[in-house]
């Protein structure tokens, strides 16, 4: 029987996933408080006789295993946290929650402004369909709800708290791990690349110190603002005079900060930067380029001492195997048609998916197994084709807005069948 034969009479009626859908919409939960999402990714499961459900691994993170026989082990994961945005979509559905972040301590409006609830119901469909279709496949499925994706910490959370570890959550070791992301690309549409797919993304906190004291006495002071303007002016020149214009990267100063009034030269700046890029050497040469630009400015200005470096966030690249992408591609292309592209461009957010591929053991006794991470679309096809026909797809609302909400149907129904179809290639 083929996969497509498979879904169409394994998969359930995806009304119940819907208002799922719809639920977890209006009860999101910030980076590290994905609670709902966990306790109902977990009771989905455990209602799947045979699945054996660990939960609160690395936080809220949790695993079903459905072992099936001799054959290949696969992980699909699904990421389950929000954003602190406000949602302005206007849907009936459309979320009004705030809580205060663990994180700070500050009150909140919470969204699903990234689709991750998208995520996790495509991901419970996918799962009863495939412990619904159990006698048309060998092997062992592993199901991952991993939280705190926004912030890049929830899968090295994960690995550090033993997901793999024998002794402690004994996650089978996969042979491949594969997941997926909603893009407002049109719904129906999937999405793969081989190579190098999202960007690596580097963010920093840099504080520079000066010599503080009186506005009218500038000769007695060493001036922080002054150093930092030099360090953001020159900045410019890391992507503009040292990338390789075929190459892409990104440096932006998101935050400076000093001093309090005007009438004072304050001590120290701190700047926050973020770096994306998407070639291995060119993250290597950007971050040597930074470190010598603000070390030589702090020079320059004869700063008091070496300027402070703390590293807040640090997404890995996700860079697809090539094995296993075209073999998920060419399971996608005689599933979706020409709804798949096999050479969709790649994303400029960044991801942690890959850490749960690189750190899990492989044959050799080391660590490091294939991955493949693919889109597929969430946007409406006919508002799609209008902005797209006023030449306005920058203006598509997409994922962090507050207009971001995927259209429910066909999103949902073809973020099963990807996962499906994606897991069957493997283990049919
Ligand atoms: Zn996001
Ligand atoms: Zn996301």
């Amino acid at each position: 029987m083929d996969i497509s034969t498979i879904l169409s009479t394994s998969k359930p009626d995806l009304a119940p996933y819907e208002s799922l859908y719809k639920h977890l919409h209006q009860n999101p939960g910030l980076s590290l408080q994905e609670h709902l999402a966990a306790e109902t990714a977990a009771k989905y499961l455990r209602s799947f006789e045979g699945f054996d459900v660990r939960t609160n691994i690395g936080g809220t993170g949790l695993i079903g295993i459905l072992k099936n026989g001799q054959g290949k082990t696969i992980l699909l994961r699904a990421d389950t946290d929000a954003l602190p945005i406000e949602e302005l979509t206007g849907l009936p559905y459309a979320s009004k929650k705030r809580e205060v972040d663990v994180e700070d301590r500050i009150e909140k409006p919470v969204m699903h402004a990234c689709g991750h609830d998208m995520h996790i119901s495509c991901m419970l469909a996918a799962a009863e369909t495939l412990h619904t279709s159990m006698r048309h496949w060998k092997g062992t499925l592993i199901v991952l709800f991993q939280p705190n994706e926004e912030r890049a910490a929830g899968a090295k959370a994960m690995i550090a708290d033993g997901l793999y570890d024998s002794e402690k959550h004994a996650c089978p070791a996969p042979d491949v791990v594969l997941g997926q992301h909603v893009f407002p690309l049109p719904a129906g549409t999937v999405g793969t690349r081989v190579g190098s797919f999202m960007s690596a993304a580097d963010s920093f906190r840099v504080t520079v110190y000066g010599r503080g004291g009186h506005a009218s006495m500038p000769h007695r002071t060493v001036d922080p603002v002054v150093m930092a303007a030099h360090i953001i002016v020159r900045l410019q020149t890391v992507v503009s005079r040292e990338v390789d214009p075929r190459d892409s990267a990104v440096v932006t100063v998101g935050s400076v900060q000093s001093g309090m009034t005007e009438n004072i030269i304050s001590s120290e700046a701190t700047l926050k930067i973020n770096v994306r890029t998407v070639l291995p050497e060119t993250r290597t040469k950007v971050l040597a380029a930074i470190k010598r630009i603000v070390k030589a400015e702090c020079d320059a200005s004869g700063a008091s001492k070496e300027a402070l470096w703390e590293s807040t966030s640090s997404f890995p690249f996700t860079i697809n195997d090539g094995e296993v992408t075209n073999h998920v591609a060419e399971a996608f292309s005689e599933h979706f048609g020409e709804l798949h592209d096999p050479d969709t461009p790649p994303l400029s957010g960044s991801e942690d998916f890959s850490i749960l591929a690189i750190e899990a053991p492989n044959k050799d006794g080391g660590r490091g197994v294939p991955y493949c991470f693919w889109n597929f679309g969430g946007s409406d096809p006919k508002t799609f084709e209008d902005f797209k026909g006023r030449g306005k797809l920058d203006e598509l609302p997409a994922n962090h807005s507050s207009y971001f909400a995927p259209v429910i149907q066909p999103t949902l129904s073809t973020g099963v069948d990807a996962l499906v179809v994606a897991a069957l290639s493997y283990l049919r």
